[in-house]
């Protein structure tokens, strides 16, 4: 089984190679900001609550996104593992994914971060907000603010699974295809 963590600043790629490792590997695709964006299409309460944050680059509360993933991975069943995007985001939320994949007999194989540079992540959000109809793509300040959360919250989840032996930082800038090519190198040797 393959427990993958797919990891990297807003705007990295994340989304994109998730589907292509989905595609090859025949994953489970566990996003926590896609499944926020259909609670919110949804209209739910845990949707309207998530919007608070979202709208403003913010994290949504541990509490909130923990109990969200155990839901989705309990329900899950016959799958051949997990690609996270955009989980776990907090030391927090990596300590409970242990714990949650523990209770399952399952455990992480590796997390993979995709290494993009500030300028670039900045263009390629404002180019997708173009598009995405995301609040949080359209606004410079925004943006920024997700970029500093980023950094201040979730980097430090990159040493939580470095000090595991588990963490491979691959360049996140160049073609498509070639940045799958090393993702999957480093997939085929878990
Ligand atoms: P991006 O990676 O482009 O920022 P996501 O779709 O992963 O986009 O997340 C969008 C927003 O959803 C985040 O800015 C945050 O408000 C919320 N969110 C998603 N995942 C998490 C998480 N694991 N913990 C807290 N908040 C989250």
């Amino acid at each position: 089984m393959l427990n993958i963590v797919l990891f990297g600043p807003p705007g990295a790629g994340k989304g994109t190679q998730s589907e292509k490792i989905i595609a090859s590997y025949g994953l489970t695709h566990l996003s926590t900001g896609d499944l926020f964006r259909k609670h919110l299409g949804e209209g739910t309460d845990l949707g309207n609550l998530a919007k608070k944050y979202m709208d403003e680059g913010h994290l949504v509360p541990d509490e909130v996104v923990i109990q969200m993933v155990e839901h989705k991975i309990n329900t899950t069943d016959e799958s051949k593992g997990f690609i996270f995007d955009g989980f776990p985001r907090t030391t927090a939320q990596a300590e409970a994914l242990d714990v949650m994949l523990g209770k399952h007999g399952m455990k992480i194989s590796g997390m993979i971060a995709l290494d993009v540079p500030q300028d670039i992540l900045k263009e390629r959000i404002k180019e997708r907000g173009k598009t995405s109809g995301r609040a949080d793509d359209q606004d410079e300040e925004k943006i920024n603010t997700r970029i500093k959360v980023y950094l201040a919250e979730t980097l430090p989840v990159a040493a939580y699974y470095e000090k595991q032996g588990k963490f491979k930082n691959i360049n996140g800038v160049g073609k498509i295809e070639e940045i799958f090519d090393e993702i999957s190198r480093v997939i085929n040797s878990y």
